[in-house]
Order: C-alpha cells, then sequence, then structure tokens
C-alpha cells in the first residue's frame, strides 16, 4: 500500500490519486496554493464572467445551488461581492435537522435572495434511498443525484447562463486537475466524482419500482440544443485560496449555526445533517475504509493547522466513535427485524461503531492541537442538541 509521505491518503481513495516520490497528487496541487496570484486570478474570474453574462437577458445572473451549508454562506458573500444577481436553487434531501432547516431559511432570509426549492415525491425518494443502500450501501446517492442535476434543469428553464458553486472536490481532496485548469461543472465529472460512476439507469437495472424517464431530475438535462457554451458551471475554488475552516469559521457573523459533531472536529462542514456523520459516515468506512475524519485531518495537514502524526492521534480518536442510525432507519419505514437484518448483513463489519443511544457525546473533549482549535474557535459555539428528520414526515 503507498501512503502520502504529506497526508494520510492511500493509493485507495476512491476518486482516485496519483503518487509522485511518495507525494499524493491532492499535496501537490495544493502547494499552488501558496504560488498563485488570487488577486489576478479574481480578476480573470470577474472578466470571465462579464463575458459570460453580457448578452444575458435573465431576471438573474446566476444560479447557486445550496443547502445551508456554511460553504454555501462563502459562496453567496464572494458572488454578492462581485456584484451579481443570483437565484438561489435547492433540493429538499429530507435529512435536515433543525439547525440545518435555519441555516438554509437564515441564508436566504439574511442576504435577502430569491429561491427555488425542490421537494422530491417522498415515496419515490425513498424507494431509491432504499435500493441504493441495498445495491451501493450509500443512502445519500438519490439526493446527490438530484442536488447536482436540478439546479442545471432550472438554469436551462430560466435561461440563466450560469451556476457558481464552491469547491471543486476532486481537486480539494486528490488535485485530479490545477486550479489553473479552470475546471467547470460537467456531465462527466458529476458521474464520476458525484455518483460513484452511477446513473439513474444503472442504480434502477431492470425490474425497478421507478421510473427514469418519469423523475427527469434524478438526471442531467440535455444542454446540446442550447449550444456549447451557453451554459457555464464555475467552482470559485478555482479562483479564490480555499481554506475550508477559515472561511467557514467566519460565516457565524451572517447568521450561520455550526454543530458539534461526535465523529468530527469540524462543526461547520455538513453541519445540520441527520445522515452525514451517521450513516453515511460509516458507509464511508465499508467503501472506502476510512471516515469523514480522514478527509478532514487531511485537509489540516495540507493547510498546515496540524502535522502528520498529531493527525494520525485525531483520527485513531474520532474514528472510533460509535453512532446512531437507528432514527434514519425509521424515517426509511423499515421494520425492527429489517433493520436487524440490514445490520447484520450488509453493516457486519462496523456493527461496534453502531450506538443503541442518541448523541454520544464525549465527557472529555479531545485535545486538537492550539492553531486548529484556535481556528476552529473563531466561529460562534456550536449546537449541542437538535432533532433529527425536522420535515417531510415527522412535522
Ligand atoms: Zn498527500
Amino acid at each position: 500500500m503507498i501512503v502520502c509521505k504529506n497526508c494520510l491518503y492511500s493509493h485507495k481513495h476512491p476518486l482516485g490519486i496519483s503518487f509522485k516520490n511518495n507525494i499524493c497528487s491532492g499535496c501537490f496541487t495544493h502547494e499552488e496554493k501558496y504560488n498563485l496570484d488570487w488577486g489576478e486570478r479574481r480578476d480573470l474570474l470577474s472578466e470571465k464572467i462579464q463575458k459570460i453574462i453580457k448578452s444575458n437577458k435573465s431576471t438573474y445572473d446566476c444560479v447557486i445551488p445550496y443547502s445551508g451549508d456554511a460553504e454555501d454562506y462563502h459562496v453567496v458573500n464572494i458572488v454578492l461581492e462581485l456584484g451579481l444577481k443570483p437565484l438561489m436553487v435547492s433540493v429538499n434531501d429530507y435529512f435536515m435537522n433543525d439547525i440545518g432547516w435555519h441555516n438554509a431559511h437564515n441564508l436566504i432570509t439574511h442576504f435577502d435572495l430569491d429561491s427555488y426549492q425542490f421537494n422530491p415525491e417522498i415515496s419515490t425518494y425513498k424507494e431509491l434511498v432504499r435500493t441504493s443502500m441495498r445495491k451501493y450501501n450509500h443512502a445519500l446517492w438519490p439526493s446527490f443525484a438530484l442536488k447536482t442535476s436540478f439546479p442545471i434543469h432550472v438554469a436551462k428553464q430560466k435561461k440563466i447562463p450560469l451556476i457558481i458553486t464552491g469547491q471543486n472536490q476532486s481537486i480539494e481532496q486528490i488535485g485530479k486537475f490545477s486550479h489553473i485548469d479552470e475546471v467547470q461543472i460537467t456531465s462527466w465529472s458529476r458521474i464520476e466524482h458525484d455518483l460513484l460512476g452511477f446513473t439513474l439507469k444503472d442504480l434502477l437495472g431492470s425490474g425497478g419500482h421507478v421510473v427514469p424517464k418519469e423523475h427527469p431530475y434524478y438526471s442531467y438535462p440535455d444542454l446540446t440544443k442550447l449550444g456549447k457554451g451557453s451554459l457555464i458551471g464555475i467552482y470559485l475554488s478555482n479562483y479564490f485560496l480555499w481554506d475550508p475552516i477559515l472561511q467557514n469559521s467566519k460565516v457565524s457573523k451572517f447568521g450561520f449555526i455550526s454543530q458539534k459533531q461526535t465523529s468530527t472536529f469540524d462543526p461547520y462542514e455538513r453541519a445540520g445533517s441527520s445522515i452525514y456523520y451517521n450513516f453515511h459516515d460509516l458507509s464511508k468506512m465499508l467503501r472506502c475504509g476510512y471516515r469523514k475524519i480522514t478527509d478532514h485531518v487531511n485537509r489540516e495537514i495540507r493547510h498546515k493547522r496540524i502535522d502528520r502524526n498529531e493527525g494520525k492521534k485525531i483520527i485513531n480518536y474520532y474514528q472510533s466513535k460509535p453512532v446512531y442510525i437507528k432514527d434514519f432507519f425509521d424515517w426509511l419505514d423499515v421494520s425492527k427485524s429489517g433493520y436487524e437484518w440490514y445490520k447484520s448483513h450488509k453493516l457486519a463489519d462496523v456493527l461496534h461503531l453502531i450506538s443503541d443511544k442518541k448523541n454520544i457525546y464525549s465527557s472529555s473533549n479531545f485535545a486538537l492541537p492550539v492553531k486548529l482549535k484556535k481556528d476552529i474557535a473563531r466561529g460562534t459555539n456550536p449546537k449541542k442538541s437538535f432533532q433529527t428528520f425536522m420535515k417531510g414526515i415527522r412535522l
């Protein structure tokens, strides 16, 4: 097994990673952050956007896909500073807790933006979640499919020429492209990086209970008739030095609420989700061999807030934390015996990480290295208590 000498990713990274002199491609590309002229890149982005929206007749300059994450606040702030008028577009994944709903609503009201939300038909959605869990041990596939395609449908329907989002995960994690390549949002990247390489047809196979053409928003729209270059999707992380902990800790001033997590030190990323650090983290462990904490640790090693040895200790601590997943199975309408079956057949290797109790906070917190702790603490105190699965079924 090859493990990077700088961070802790191995050659088994699910998005594909390469090595040179035992340093991973993610660490190589990360170094660009300290060599690029970010002022110049911001100007480049401004020019590029002006060209794209020059003959735009829509009320809005761009679509911003959002769910209320800390990063969405950062993106909106930049887009408004660039002088653009965005239409905010979101998909209800039914997984948000009360913190998530607060953050989604507050984002719109604080910045006084127009928004458009899609609530997928619940029985079809649940069937897709169950199918995705059976086939890929992945509960978020249907939600990722919708979140990465619905905003494109809206842009196409409303003739908005531009979509703006935050980070490009394949650059931030594994350095698949250089920042100067200015990689854009594409259908290929969506399937490859967001959807495990599968389309809706693959998920359903033959004899599925859901007919793909009746649910078009789960698939990318056909853009060929629009003509080349008439709908552009931009990642801001190609034009701004992307440092999630630093930028996310600053969005508390806009009313964003962070959430204390049991299985990571990061209270900002994906705050407000009922399953991201719960069921989804277990399935990530099964599919990838590590949990989200490893992504966070590697990110912080690269940003030089912690060293490699500190990173290993942090992973050891958080990766062994148990999670509560029964409420998710209740929401999915899975019976008690169905829950037990799934645990013993699909989660057998992570049974030790499944708890019968909700919100298992450790009485003694892990002592984080000082620099990391200080930068996290720039935001407000994370909230510890919340209600899971706030809308869609249980209100
Ligand atoms: Zn590395």
